[in-house]
């Protein structure tokens, strides 16, 4: 790999394991000399079918744009020379990849081969290519609309997708991607296909920058999951839970080398830049992130860019300086620690005093729940009522940047009574203690550590609950 970002410019980190490849994008002109009878699957597009499959298997693979059905191109009756593939001694496949940064292939003289379609919004039809082993049929039976949806779904998110096929596999792996080409069973199949975006299209770093492809990857997983379920995507929750893991002092931040990334290397490469990614949209909503990632992805499309090519990015995408929130997550392993000190009240106004313990700042954003009745609530610049009783106040990030550890939020409501305030009701920012964001306190709620994966619940939540 050339980089000219790198000292002398090539890139020579030797390959360990999980964190994977960095490499340039290229032409792969490869030819695979196998016995008759087995079915390959690679990278890149098959030249020669006619050289290497029967009439009858040619002819299924010409429906396979037609429709989003699964169709059969060698079926379990069918893995021998003469009926899946010509009849011979050895038969030559011929694959060509263009702009891929690698080729993968496989083979097996079992393989049953099924094919379906993704319709790419924005680009071309492409064909769904599913081999398997006979006895893994009934585990394989949603690959195809898997891989269909990823495609799909993705592309409508990101960027289209830009190559001329996709093609999954069976094998003694639970997911592993390439470009055009993942070994994945079919829970693994939509992570895997996220790949395709990064580091397949967006040719990211991610042998040092794991968070560019797997963090991402998993940000985009929980909206394609909650997509295939019909539903609208729940990050509130997630952002929150990273400070209770801030301070593991295994932890390496994000900008740490994730080749060396040690025994927190699952969270620093997959888990946090979700986290990371739910903070932001608390604070310049969720919608305005995925526009910003998109423009990211279109930006860098078939580039190679370092995490300050994407926060440049993003800030440019988002039209803010978000400095200190990069510097936040990507350099450090701070959190926040926000809390609500004290509240009171004379006459119309209600000073609510907040306090910032954490290294990391945050906007403040304060849930202020009413009285059902009484006096009419009157309304207060940068507040936004979400019920008849309920308020969400909002102060940008700058609050902190004075120094002080203290902030005084002058609420101007009127006189109708305050029944309680919830400092980031969403949940978005990393806090380590957030039980103590609730006015008045309220003894029965507990700090838990909660799953990794979101959606999760919005916490503190109550004991038992
Ligand atoms: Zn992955």
């Amino acid at each position: 790999m050339f980089d000219d970002l790198r000292e002398g410019g090539w890139d020579t980190d030797a390959y360990l394991g999980p964190s994977e490849f960095y490499n340039n994008f290229g032409r792969f002109d490869v030819t695979i000399d196998v016995p008759a009878g087995w079915i390959v699957g690679a990278t890149g597009l098959l030249q020669n079918p006619e050289q290497v499959l029967t009439p009858t298997a040619r002819e299924r693979l010409s429906r396979v744009l037609e429709s989003d059905s699964v169709r059969t191109i060698v079926g379990a009756d069918e893995t021998r020379a003469g009926r899946g593939t010509l009849a011979g001694d050895r038969l030559r496949w011929h694959f060509v990849a263009d702009t891929v940064n690698d080729f993968a292939w496989a083979a097996s003289n079992r393989y049953v081969w099924d094919a379906t379609r993704a319709v790419i919004p924005g680009d071309e039809t492409v064909p769904v290519h599913i081999l398997y082993l006979p006895g893994d049929a009934q585990r394989y039976a949603q690959a195809g609309p898997t891989v269909r949806h990823a495609l799909q779904f993705y592309s409508q998110l990101w960027i289209p997708y830009a190559f001329p096929q996709l093609t999954i596999v069976d094998g003694p792996e639970g997911g592993m991607e390439y470009p055009m080409f993942i070994m994945s069973s079919v829970g693994a199949a939509d992570h895997e296909t996220g790949h395709e975006w990064w580091p397949m299209m967006v040719g990211v770093n991610e042998t040092w920058y794991g968070f560019m492809d797997e963090g991402f990857n998993q940000y985009m997983n929980i909206l394609s999951d909650a997509d295939a379920e019909g539903k609208a995507p729940n990050l509130d929750g997630l952002g929150q839970i990273y400070g209770r893991v801030s301070g593991d002092e295994r932890e390496a931040p994000l900008m740490w080398d994730a080749n060396y990334g040690g025994p927190m290397y699952g969270f620093q490469a997959y888990e946090k830049a979700p986290m990371m990614l739910s903070m932001l949209g608390g604070i310049v909503g969720d919608t305005a992130v995925r526009r910003a990632m998109s423009e990211y992805a279109r930006v860098w499309r078939f580039k190679h860019p370092s995490p300050w090519d994407y926060a440049f990015a993003m800030d440019n995408a988002l039209d803010r300086d978000l400095g200190w929130f990069w510097y936040s997550w990507l350099f450090t392993t701070d959190a926040v620690d926000g809390s609500i000190q004290q509240v009171t009240t004379s006459g119309p106004s209600t000073t609510v005093t907040v306090r910032q313990d954490g290294q990391m700042p945050s906007p403040v954003v304060l849930q202020v729940h009413f009285a059902s009745q009484g006096p009419a609530i009157r309304s207060m610049p940068n507040s936004t009522m979400t019920d008849s009783v309920t308020a969400i106040v909002r102060y940008p990030v700058d609050v902190w940047f004075g120094g002080s550890r203290t902030f005084q939020a002058e609420l101007r409501f009127g006189t109708r009574k305050i029944d309680k305030i919830v400092l980031d009701p969403h949940c978005r920012f990393p806090d380590r203690n957030p039980t103590d964001n609730v006015w008045p306190r309220d003894p029965t709620l507990v700090a838990t550590t909660g799953g990794m994966f979101g959606p999760v619940a919005c916490y503190p939540h109550r004991d038992g609950g």
